[in-house]
């Protein structure tokens, strides 16, 4: 009797190990990397594409003005909607912008256009984002 060949394998043994389309799935679905964004589960990034972790929900702009001191990025969307809406795009800070407020007065809500004016605070092992939200003005610029 003839040595038989490696079988084929079966669909749900294939189904059942991790493959190249689970991984894709996971860059692509609701999970998907959003560079500097939100994706349809909620998880935000930061410009790189790591993920950040919200760290407090409510900051005062001294404490902002602190971790911006300390070296953190700082996103903006000026519209209020907390930012992971489609539609509503965070805006990041250049390194040359976070340059010329480190060291300044802190952010000021302007309330200009009436809309939810929040600061939070992310991080992930990269280090800190502030995540500014409606009416905010830093160093004279208003932000979003
Ligand atoms: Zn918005």
């Amino acid at each position: 009797m003839a040595k038989k060949g490696p079988r084929a394998k079966t669909f749900a043994e294939l189904a059942g190990e991790p493959t190249w389309s689970e991984t894709a799935a996971v860059r692509t679905g609701q999970h998907a990397v959003r560079l500097g964004g939100t994706n349809v589960a909620g998880e935000f990034f930061d410009p790189s594409g790591n993920r950040l972790a919200l760290e407090a929900a409510d900051v005062s702009t001294d404490a902002a003005q602190e971790a911006l001191d300390a070296g953190a990025l700082v996103v903006a969307e000026s519209c209020g909607c907390g930012g992971d809406f489609g539609g509503c795009t965070p805006v990041w800070l250049s390194n040359q912008q976070l340059r010329s407020l480190r060291g300044g007065p802190p952010p000021v809500f302007t309330g200009s256009h009436r809309a939810p004016t929040w600061l939070e605070l992310w991080g992930n092992t990269e280090g800190r984002v502030i995540y500014a939200h409606g009416d905010v003005s830093w160093g004279g610029m208003a932000l979003g």
